[in-house]
């Protein structure tokens, strides 16, 4: 059975149409199906009303359209939602919504776990269980624009579990998804896909036409320092990642978690000022979740403010993403971690700056 949320909407309708056409009804009737897929979906192809009966049940017997059973949803007091999703093979996902004044966006998944290590991150700390579909990161936006009453973001960031740029084969398909009027219909602007510094994948998304935002995962102005906090800076060093980035010829962010006494140093920020100039490049101070991870403390709020201040004198732009419990942006697996250790949910204000984009 072929599952329709696996393909680009323009190749779903392709097959739709033939399919259509291969049992007697007018093409036209495969396109009809499009809009329940991603725009208007609905749960299952009996909702599909605007088609006949019969077209809707032969459809059922050629087609899938798996759901994500959602296991589990919290809400934090500034609206921030967390929802966990069960895969079809047991394994667990997590999707968080968060909205800022008329905007919604949503922190997905691309990965069950990551193979990449980085030494603050609980997700890598789990290791590396498998890559996700694409309907399977997709369907963390369709599943919450099927609840009643519907989520619908406004903007996108890879920032939830996994290395998007790892899995870059389904990635792309999602983002075609996300951004195709057929599909999501999200502004290209509005989707920012965050990496460690993927260089294959960050060519490859440079090479799109849409105009995709890009956040990098600095977290170390050297290579000496990012060797020892992510183990991805020995394939991938500090200089090329910033000559990729050099290269993008679109709005770059850069990611930098503050964790205290290791990466907080004046010295650190005037070479993470220096990197950022020559990309022109944002830069995002995230602090340390406040239980600090994985050995990490955080650094003190005021010398997080120095920190900016001396990024900022220097020329860059600079904000503090505001949290407090947990960061969504800057340690992919530490929502998963909250759950494991049945903390009740924390009250996140990280929503004004979540927005990376
Ligand atoms: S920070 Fe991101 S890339 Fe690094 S281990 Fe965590 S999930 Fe993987």
């Amino acid at each position: 059975m072929l599952n329709l949320l696996d393909l680009a909407p323009a190749d779903a309708e392709k097959v739709l149409r033939e399919f259509a056409v291969a049992h007697g009804q007018a093409a036209y009737r495969g396109t009809q199906v499009v809009p329940h897929l991603w725009t208007k979906p609905v749960a299952s192809f009996a909702e599909m009303t605007d088609l006949p009966l019969a077209f809707r049940q032969l459809l059922a017997e050629h087609f899938s359209l798996p759901r994500l059973p959602l296991e589990m949803e919290q809400r934090s007091v500034d609206g921030t939602r967390k929802f966990l999703f069960r895969m079809h093979d047991g394994q667990a996902i997590e999707t968080v919504a968060i909205p800022d004044g008329d905007r919604l966006t949503f922190c997905i998944s691309s990965q069950v776990g990551c193979a990449l290590q980085c030494a603050f991150c609980a997700t890598g700390a789990m290791g590396f269980a498998r890559n996700l579909a694409v309907h399977e990161i997709a369907g963390q936006v369709r599943e919450l624009a099927l609840l009643d009453p519907p989520l619908r973001a406004t903007n996108i960031v890879f920032m939830g579990m996994g290395e998007p740029l790892m899995n870059w084969k389904a990635v792309t398909e999602v983002l075609t998804i996300l951004n195709d009027p057929k599909g999501f219909g999200i502004g290209a602007r509005h989707i920012t896909v965050s990496t460690v510094g993927v260089l294959p994948g960050i060519v490859a998304l440079g090479q799109r036409k849409e105009q995709f935002r890009l956040a990098l995962s600095i977290h170390a102005p050297s290579d000496e320092l990012r060797r020892t906090l992510m183990p991805v800076n020995i394939k991938y060093p500090l200089a090329d990642v910033i000559d990729a980035a050099a290269a993008f010829d679109r709005r770059v962010t850069f990611e930098y978690v503050m964790l205290g006494g290791v990466n907080d140093a004046a010295t650190h920020a005037d070479q993470l000022a220096a990197l950022a100039r020559r990309c022109q490049a944002f830069v995002n101070l995230i602090p340390l979740h406040p239980g600090g991870a994985m050995g990490f403390t955080p650094t003190a709020p005021e010398a997080i403010a120095k920190f900016a201040r001396r990024i900022r004198n220097a020329g860059v732009e600079v904000a503090i993403r505001k949290s407090r419990g947990m960061d969504i942006a800057a340690a992919c697996g530490q929502l998963r971690v909250e759950r494991l250790r049945r903390r009740p949910p924390a009250a996140a204000d990280h929503d004004r700056e979540i927005d990376v984009a």
